[in-house]
Order: structure tokens, then sequence, then C-alpha cells
């Protein structure tokens, strides 16, 4: 990995000769790093696409818009795969974290290697309401650990599951946050403060719950927020090739069967946002996520 000044601040960048064939010619690109784990195809698919198993620029941004994704892309990329020819302001990128999705929760963007960059989100509250929540951990890197002490820190941690827990006991030390986590994922090992156990949903706040879901991992858990956001690691995704709900067969490392069975207890909930560690967000009304549910249920029964 190899590190650069963009204006004053040191980031890991690509390397141009190991400059990737697929991408276009011109300003960006990734290197032979890149660990296709398609953070910048899904924040920025106006510029970046998976062309097999790695990405590569398929089109060179053309505006400030553009660019602004572009370096987005560049400080959420775990692996240092993206570069620029060009020189560009990295506060261009970095500012733009967290990002707001939807009311008063945020995507943190920086993912990390360790979680083969999985997506990590922030509930921004007032600490009269609780504070902050993070929900899998981010890369621990110091231009988002001030954007989010700026917003208010960490008051808690929410591990979905054992793969996706990257720098979580950095931001316990930084914030003095305490953790939630499944018995079954490791949670004491990891010196975890609030261990979850059992198949029973749990009830952290009023308007927060974690529901265990058994499957890709033994200890996975989803978190519903307000019964709007739920946040599901890596236990259901968007598909959008399909245009529905999905889950990751090939990645149900306990048991597909199990997961088939916890997918179908969250029929129970009211959701409107499926916010994922890896695979693509979906929105819909509570409605439609109901139907898209059912419908990934019933897909998954005829998967082996
Ligand atoms: S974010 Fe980086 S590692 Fe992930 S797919 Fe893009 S270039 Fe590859």
């Amino acid at each position: 990995m190899l590190f650069a000044l963009f204006c004053g601040l040191l980031l890991s960048v690509a390397s141009l000769q190991q400059r990737l064939p697929e991408n276009v010619p011109g300003d960006f690109f990734v290197d032979a790093t890149c660990i296709d784990c398609d953070t910048c195809s899904q924040l920025a698919p106006e510029i970046f696409r998976d062309h097999g198993d790695q990405c590569s620029v398929h089109h060179q941004p053309q505006n400030a818009e553009e660019v602004r994704r572009a370096m987005m892309a560049l400080v959420s990329c775990p692996t240092g795969s993206i570069g620029a020819t060009e020189s560009h302001d990295a506060h261009i990128g970095i500012d733009a974290f967290p990002m707001p999705i939807d009311e008063n929760v945020y995507f943190c963007g920086f993912t990390s290697e360790s979680s083969f960059g999985g997506w990590s989100y922030l509930i921004n509250r007032p600490a009269g309401e609780g504070g902050n929540i993070l929900i899998d951990s981010p890369r621990f890197a110091s231009q988002l650990v001030k954007r989010i002490d700026a917003m208010g820190g960490v008051s808690r941690m929410l591990l979905t599951h054992k793969d996706d827990v990257a720098d979580h006991e950095l931001f316990r030390k930084r914030f003095h946050c305490d953790r939630v986590m499944h018995a079954a994922d490791g949670a004491a090992r990891l010196g975890v403060e609030q261990v979850v156990e059992g198949a029973d949903p749990v009830q952290l706040d009023e308007d927060l719950l974690v529901i265990p879901t058994p499957g890709h991992t033994r200890g996975h858990v989803v978190f519903l927020y307000r019964n709007k956001f739920l946040f599901t690691g890596d236990h259901l995704a968007w598909s959008p090739a399909r245009q529905t709900l999905t889950a990751f067969r090939s990645v149900a490392w306990y048991s597909w069967p199990e997961q088939t069975r916890s997918m179908a207890k969250l029929l129970s909930y009211e959701f409107e946002w499926v916010l994922p560690g890896h695979g693509d967000i979906g929105h819909d009304d509570a409605r439609s996520m109901h139907d898209h549910l059912e419908r990934c249920v019933s897909w998954m029964k005829t998967v082996k």
C-alpha cells in the first residue's frame, strides 16, 4: 500500500504501476490490490463498476459532483486501491462522512480491510436519548474519528457478527462505549460488555431491538431501530439485479437452512430500510419490504 499527501492529509492510495487495464483512460483508477469488496461500485456506480473479480473505473468524473463521489470512494476503499493522477483535495471525500442516509442514520464510509470492506452506520442521537450508536466497525481513521467525536462520540457499539468487528477495540478505548454482541459469535472472548444470548429478541432501548438471526454465522444478529431501519450485517441485502431482497448462499458459513428460518422470523417485523454490511442498501415502504422479504424467504427455500 502506498501513502500520498492530499492537501496535507496522509492517505493510502493506489499505485499507478499496478493500474488495472480494465480502467478507462484518465485521472481516476483502481490498482491490482483491489479485493472486490464493491464499496466503490455501490457508493459511486456512475464511476466504478465490478468487471468480474475486481472493480475498475468505467467513467471518468466530468464535474464537481462526480469528483466528490470518486473521492468518497477513494477514502472509503479498505485497501487504498483507488488513485488519481491529478491533485484533489482529500477533504472533498473525507468531509462527506458520516454520510446522511435518512433521519438521524448515517453511513460511516472508511471501510476496513479486516472486515472485507464491510459497511458500518451511525445513529446520531442526543445524549439525553442515550447518545450515538455505531453499528459494526469502520476503520479507525483519525479523520473519521474526529468527525464522529464532533457529532457527540459513540455511547454504544452494536456488532452484528464476528466478521465485521474490525477496529471495535479502538473505538471502545477512544469513546468508552459499551459493545453489544451475541455470545455464539465469541462476544466474551472479544471482551464485549453486553452479551446477548439465546434465540429471543432483546429490547436494547424503547426503539431499538436486537434480533438473533443465526445462519451466516452462529451468533449473527440484526438490529431494528424505530421499526424503520434494519441493520442486517451479512444476513440480508438488496439485489439490484433482481430488484428485491436477497441473501448470500455462498457465505452462509454456519447454516443456510438456519439462515432461511432466521429470515422467516423477520416477517413479524416492520421496516423500510435494509442497511447491510455487505451488499446493496434497500429502501421501500414497509408493505413492499414485507413482500420483498416473503419473496426472499420463498427463494431461499428453493436453494440448497
Ligand atoms: S472499494 Fe477498493 S477494494 Fe473495494 S472494490 Fe473498490 S477498489 Fe476494490
